[in-house]
């Protein structure tokens, strides 16, 4: 699937998610924008991929150790453990970004937010850059918009979740990877969601409705799709009757 339409299947995810987790106005927007740069993070293991030129050469030899790590492209990243690495990572920066708060008080600047900070700038470019936001400019205005989630909390904002509450950031990252591993599941290619257990490719559909990327199906039936789900969702989420 391309980069475009895994960041709108994990937009759709979150907005159409938005009145069931009782997230409105700047949290909404932050967690369709964020969920939408998860649904391309899982292709951080190939270097070609809109994740990894994000930020050039940097998020380049990351994305090249990732591969190393995960077995190459569609295997580590695109598992239930990858999901859980990403998801456990991005509580892991939300806690740590905390836990300064708590002695920086509101304004200040704290190390603690670094973290969080470049992961926010990498999920906000990211999703920018598959819409096609141009390049530098969206790149811009993903460090600008990690700068705001962050001096506001909205990455941690606490998300009720049935009988939990979840960060924003985490649960933006678990929904946006497994909207990505579910669109990997509609091609031809497949996803193993065991792995490192199985390397057996998982299909959510039956081989002759499977569509290959970049191919007329996805551009004439699964973007409009994604993209009519979308506004749809967004609309309803703002508190439109559909
Ligand atoms: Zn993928």
């Amino acid at each position: 699937m391309l980069g475009r339409d895994h960041a709108l299947s994990g937009a759709l995810a979150f907005a159409a998610l938005g009145p069931t987790l009782h997230v409105t106005g700047s949290h909404l927007a932050a967690g369709v924008l964020l969920t939408g740069g998860a649904g391309v993070l899982p292709d951080i293991d190939h270097p070609d991929s809109t994740v990894a030129r994000s930020f050039g050469f940097l998020t380049e030899a990351f994305a090249w150790v990732v591969a190393r790590i995960s077995g190459g492209h569609r295997h580590g990243t695109h598992s239930l453990v990858g999901i859980a690495v990403f998801s456990a990572g991005a509580l892991a920066a939300g806690a740590y970004q905390l836990s300064g708060a708590q002695s920086a008080g509101h304004a200040a600047f704290s190390w603690h937010m670094v973290p969080a900070g470049l992961y926010l700038a990498l999920l906000y470019s990211a999703a920018l850059r598959a819409v096609h936001v141009g390049g530098h400019h969206g790149d811009l205005l993903g460090i600008g918009g990690a700068v705001i989630t962050c001096y506001t909390r909205w990455d941690v904002v606490p998300v009720p979740l049935g009988h939990w509450h979840v960060p924003l950031l985490a649960l933006a990252t678990a929904l946006g990877c497994a909207a990505h591993i579910a669109g990997d599941e509609l091609t031809h290619g497949g996803c193993p969601v065991l792995w490192p257990f199985s390397e057996r490719e998982f299909h959510l559909l039956p081989r002759p409705l499977q569509f290959t990327t970049a191919k007329l199906g996805e551009t004439w039936i699964i973007f409009p799709l994604l993209t009519g789900a979308l506004v749809l969702a967004v609309w309803h989420a703002t508190g439109h009757p559909l």
